[in-house]
């Protein structure tokens, strides 16, 4: 282990900025990828100024073509690859610049899933209200749902063979190994690498974010996030709930947990 850890260093020591005053964690579609252009914009272009200071990670249910799609489409609008990727909801750690797994992270959730889509697939194969996504989704098994036809009877059927099911946003269902989810990868990742964890910050709209707002992190809910997500900030102190949307929730939250300083030209 040693050994192996000593490799992730070595692996991640170009990448990585030895000492951020932020670990800055943001999910994408509706947080990072929401609220207007112009505050998009203002806080892609601080995001690649601030490199050394603030330690960015996606934290996504992308997977990672879908990452590498979005970096090279959305170059024209300055969102620059971050330091670390979480892709698959939690399913799949990366580095950002070459979106190479890395193996120390993904290995115990890889032996997790061993043997489970051959288990879970028949029971999911044409079930009414399920279609899967079309994606080559890693150590995961994603649909879209629709929650007027799909019968909730088949979640403990499912979640006998050693997953959980996670629904979110109204339309995705991700079959996940048990107890891998955002918040349990990044808390892994996170311990892997070291971080004190009041400088970490982490954001989200939806409810495959409740799992990063439960690790206890300072976490913002973004303003437009889905009511189903805001019915449980009551009970989460660590997290803020933002008025702005998308880009600016999120540096309205960084205000909030006193990382204003950092906020430079926005
Ligand atoms: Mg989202």
């Amino acid at each position: 282990m040693v050994r192996r850890r000593q490799l992730l260093e070595q692996q991640l020591a170009a990448v990585l900025p030895p000492d951020p005053a932020l670990v800055l964690v943001t999910d994408l579609d509706g947080t990072l990828l929401g609220g207007s252009r112009s505050w998009r914009q203002r806080v892609y272009g601080w995001l690649e100024r601030s490199r050394e200071q603030v330690l960015h990670v996606f934290c996504t249910g992308r997977d990672l073509a879908s990452i590498a799609r979005l970096l090279s489409e959305d170059a024209d609008h300055g969102l620059v690859a971050p330091h670390l990727v979480i892709g698959d909801v939690g399913c799949t750690v990366a580095c950002g610049q070459s979106l190479e797994p890395l193996p120390l992270a993904v290995e115990p959730i890889e032996a997790r899933w061993q043997g489970k889509p051959e288990r879970l697939l028949p029971l999911l194969a044409g079930v009414p209200g399920l279609s899967p996504q079309p994606l080559t989704a890693d150590r995961r098994l994603a649909y879209y749902y629709d929650p007027d036809t799909f019968v909730p009877e088949l979640v403990p059927v499912l979640e006998a063979h050693g997953v959980d099911c996670l629904f979110s946003d109204n339309r995705y269902l991700d079959v996940l190994p048990a107890g891998v989810n955002k918040g349990s990868t990044l808390l892994e990742l996170l311990a892997l690498l070291e971080v004190d964890r009041t400088r970490v910050v982490t954001a989200g709209d939806t409810l495959n974010d409740l799992a990063m707002f439960e690790t206890g992190l300072a976490g913002v809910m973004v303003g437009n996030a889905e009511p189903a997500l805001l019915e449980h900030a009551a009970r989460l102190p660590q997290t803020y709930t933002a008025k702005a949307h998308g880009c600016e929730g999120i540096v309205e939250g960084l205000r909030h947990f006193g990382f204003g300083d950092l906020l430079t030209g926005l």
